[in-house]
């Protein structure tokens, strides 16, 4: 009875059981983790190691350096169209991860009820648990390319729905939404009044056309609390640096929270962040397209499989349908890394109606996904003409 009653009554993630497994494995192909296998770029390395060089080991101001919040804003305004002031609605988190910790704690009152689109990432629910109110699941399918509707969310909404917490281009589904579904989705959060908490740490990563932010539509940069960062564009998770950028009112308590909670982002992952967005772009640039040619190899790889796999928009994951062979989405990973050591994710551990699906990830290299292609190959192959043998 050490533990609280709400930490007990959330169960660990789906993916840390898979990451345990494959720990202890020689030879396996991991497809499972969500982070780019590219190293940081070294001009963004070498600004870090400089700015330690000269001593740079102190504490910041609470919301991030002056300098990196102006940069932020820059970028926002130039990539996305998005005006923020960085005195006082830019704050520089620990991952896009603090930032959504901090977002729900901050807008949110027990019994509140936030909307959760699913599949999704697995942190939001717990996290809104954490804060004490009630996700309500509202389930996205393949025949709508996993894509909620307004209608969808609207029906869900209740007099106590708060907020809705949106992610595209998507984990773990690699979809995105066209401009008018996001516009349906910002009248419908308008009329309710609804905070939406976006997150668009894959907005760089989207691949045929230009990402725009649910904050842009009318009506909704003075409700959305725009949650970005560095880890997957600029390729540096272990840096833990994003950011939240939205209405005053909004920043300003998530700042509060914080500043008791964490004080201030690492300083030199700061250093490192203001040199990925003065001369970063071209990297980016590079790692997309890479991602690119990945994402068609292996999407066209599963397909030939018999597997039914859309071209994810965005992100770097595929998403396919796995029922074919008989097997449900927890048994398919589990047998796959045991016989052909290839790890890919559950998709029911972003939610139930993810079931029937899983998650892979092509920020591998090439030579990888294609030897993951061969192994895939004859495991589904197998799998098949044991069910022909069965039926
Ligand atoms: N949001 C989504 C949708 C993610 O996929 C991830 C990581 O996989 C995160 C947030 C966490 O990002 P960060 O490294 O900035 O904490």
């Amino acid at each position: 009875m050490r533990i609280s009653r709400r930490v007990q009554s959330i169960p660990p993630s789906g993916i840390r059981r898979f990451f345990d497994l494959v720990s202890q494995m020689d030879d396996v192909i991991s497809l499972g983790v969500g982070e780019p296998d590219f190293v940081t770029p070294w001009h963004i390395r070498e600004a870090a190691i400089y700015a330690l060089e000269r001593g740079q080991t102190h504490y910041t101001a609470n919301a991030g350096l002056l300098e990196l919040r102006e940069l932020i804003a820059r970028y926002l305004d130039r990539r996305f169209g998005l005006e923020y002031s960085p005195a006082g609605e830019v704050l520089v988190t620990v991952g896009v991860s603090e930032g959504l910790d901090l977002a729900v704690r901050s807008i949110l009152n027990p019994g509140d009820e936030v909307l959760v689109p699913q599949p999704c990432y697995v942190s939001y629910v717990p996290c809104v648990r954490f804060a004490g109110a009630e996700p309500v699941i509202v389930a996205t399918h393949r025949e709508e390319a996993f894509r909620p509707t307004a209608a969808a969310l609207e029906a869900a909404v209740t007099e106590r729905t708060r907020a809705l917490v949106i992610c595209y281009p998507n984990n773990p589904t690699g979809s995105t939404l066209d401009p008018r579904e996001m516009a349906a989705i910002a009248d419908l959060a308008v009329r309710r009044d609804l905070i939406v908490i976006s997150d668009e740490i894959y907005a760089e990563l989207t691949y045929d056309r230009q990402h725009r932010s649910l904050a842009s539509f009318p009506g909704m940069a003075d409700r959305t609390i725009v949650l970005n960062g560095f880890s997957k564009a600029y390729a540096m998770t272990g840096w833990r640096l994003a950011y939240a950028a939205g209405p005053s009112d909004l920043i300003g308590a998530m700042t509060k929270v914080h500043q008791y909670t964490m004080l201030c982002a690492p300083i030199s992952s700061q250093r490192a962040a203001i040199e990925a967005l003065k001369a970063g772009e071209p990297d980016v640039q590079a790692m997309v397209r890479e991602y690119d040619g990945r994402r068609r190899l292996f999407t066209s790889g599963l397909q030939d499989l018999g597997l039914m796999t859309e071209l994810p928009e965005g992100a770097f994951y595929a998403f396919p349908d796995v029922r074919s062979t008989g097997l449900t989405d927890e048994e398919f990973a589990d047998a796959l890394l045991r016989e052909e050591r290839v790890a890919v994710v559950p998709g029911s551990a972003f939610g139930e109606s993810g079931a029937g699906h899983v998650r892979c990830s092509y920020a591998s290299s090439v030579d990888q996904l294609q030897e993951a292609l061969v192994r895939l190959q004859r495991f589904v192959s197998s799998r098949v003409s044991v069910e022909a043998h069965s039926a």
